[in-house]
């Protein structure tokens, strides 16, 4: 099948950071064949001829870091540091079945597509009583939809307790602990080996897949686990996913476990490199930086997560000025509360502006949307993020005739600063245009409504259950947060 689309204006997000004011984009199959002015368009024939006039073509976005099961309970939590937040969401994820996961995914799949995002990272934790933790179910819900996605199987060897700086507060837990253990921890020999047969059962880029090891944190896991994990992801030509020093109790537990950094652990370990991503890397020593630009790993920002669980400030600004590549994402919507990928990128445009900093440094409207584009994509390997011949027709097209692009001063920064998702038209992933005027074109929108509430209420006597365990956690867990800021112990 081979595309046109004539006269949008085109952010390519190239290079050079290209716009073209009067532009023309042709598809042949899965892949671009020309990118430029509409002058010099090739002649065809062609089989579809797409009026862009009053569009604005740009690259789909990708979203570096979510957990797809996370959908069926936005907006359910307060506010809470990580430590006490984790509690009660890991509670509701532990009566959830194939069936709860596929509506969880199908559910975020379709908010990110309508939204402007064509690929996403799922890093995936279910419940450990379902074949991968369900994570095959979500890959069926990504499928369905026509979005692409880089499924990081979470990995995780440590009992719980060994993982946190509890301290003295481990004394009035014992209970509550043993289960949480008992739910997530597996023998390591097991979980590379699942994680084998998860990436032979289901790693296809033909049908938009692509699955790679997760470490669930540093901290969370042996040496032999995440050496094991790497060594996968080595053999395999895959990227690797994982959580890096997201609060400060995280960066204590790494300085109590290994006498250093959490990311000056992984770089001894040998497993630094172009093809990892590290979520949130927010409790940051200056020579962590270094290490990120020198080995080419990606940070991956979550801003509004990290607001809503006040975890910290990425130094996104110093990771810019370093050369680090920095990628976006939406983290999961227990955190969120949404999977909208136009919310992080203005956020990322906006929240590291401080009085008093160098504005030199602010973040700009191009290195935000690098972050929320290329950048993601070269992390895990895919050809797209950028508008260019030669890569996968992963793109978006908006519409002009909308307040956010009226008058239209300035593509770029009105993308960022001004744009909600509601102005997307078109959305092609693959060559397919798989949301058209602003609607889903290969699922139900009402039936994927429909199957995420009746997922939501089937759970609820077991949500309802786990979080009273959860809020017994709460005092204790609590203790500790104000023991590690204002004694650092
Ligand atoms: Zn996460």
């Amino acid at each position: 099948m081979k595309t046109l689309i004539r006269n949008p204006v085109i952010v390519t997000m190239n290079d050079h950071y290209e716009v073209i004011e009067k532009g023309s984009i042709a598809i042949d199959g899965d892949k671009l064949s020309y990118v430029g002015p509409v002058e010099w368009t090739p002649p065809g024939p062609f089989d579809r001829i797409v009026e862009g006039d009053r569009m604005i073509a740009m690259p789909g976005m990708v979203n570096a870091h979510c957990h797809s099961p996370a959908n069926l309970v936005r907006g359910l939590f307060a506010s809470r540091p990580l430590e006490i937040w984790r509690a009660y969401y890991r509670a509701s994820l532990r009566d959830m079945r194939d069936e709860d996961f596929y509506a969880s995914a199908l559910l975020g799949g379709m908010e990110m597509l309508k939204s402007g995002a064509t690929a996403v990272l799922d890093h995936f934790f279910g419940n450990q009583a379902c074949r991968f933790m369900g994570a095959g179910a979500a890959i069926q819900a990504m499928r369905d939809l026509g979005l692409r996605h880089v499924v990081a199987l979470t990995l995780s060897d440590k009992n719980y307790e060994e993982t946190v700086p509890l301290g003295e507060t481990a004394s009035h837990l014992s209970e509550e602990i043993k289960s949480m253990s008992a739910s997530e921890a597996k023998a390591t020999r097991a979980w590379l080996e699942d994680c084998e047969e998860f990436i032979d059962t289901f790693h296809d880029p033909h049908k938009l897949t692509t699955c790679c090891p997760g470490p669930s944190a540093v901290q969370r896991c042996t040496d032999e686990l995440l050496g094991g994990a790497a060594e996968i992801a080595r053999k395999r030509k895959l990227p690797m996913h994982i959580h890096l020093a997201e609060t400060k109790a995280q960066a204590l537990m790494g300085k109590k476990l290994y006498g250093t950094s959490l990311l000056q652990h992984l770089a001894s370990l040998g497993i630094l490199g172009p093809n990892l991503s590290l979520a949130h890397s927010i409790w940051i020593e200056p020579a962590d930086i270094e290490l990120l630009a020198k080995s080419g790993a990606t940070p991956v920002h979550n801003p509004a997560s990290n607001l809503r669980l006040g975890s910290g400030l990425a130094p996104v600004r110093d990771f810019l000025f370093a050369g680090v590549r920095v990628a976006l994402g939406t983290d999961g919507a227990a955190s969120n509360d949404g999977q909208n990928m136009f919310d992080a990128l203005r956020l990322v445009a906006l929240i590291h502006n401080q009085a008093g900093s160098d504005f030199a440094r602010w973040v700009t409207p191009s290195q935000a949307l690098a972050t929320a584009t290329r950048n993601g994509a070269r992390a895990f390997g895919l050809d797209a993020g950028v508008l260019a011949p030669g890569m996968t027709a992963d793109l978006v097209l908006l519409r002009r005739d909308t307040p956010a692009f009226t008058p239209l001063n300035d593509a770029m920064r009105q993308l960022v600063f001004c744009e909600s998702g509601r102005s997307v038209d078109c959305v092609i992933v693959n060559g397919e245009i798989v949301v058209e005027r602003g609607r889903l074109t290969k699922v139900d929108e009402n039936e994927v409504l429909t199957l995420a509430t009746k997922a939501r209420e089937r759970l609820n006597p077991a949500i309802e259950r786990e979080m009273t365990v959860a809020r017994n956690l709460e005092p204790a867990l609590g203790e500790m947060y104000f023991r590690v800021f204002q004694r650092g112990d």
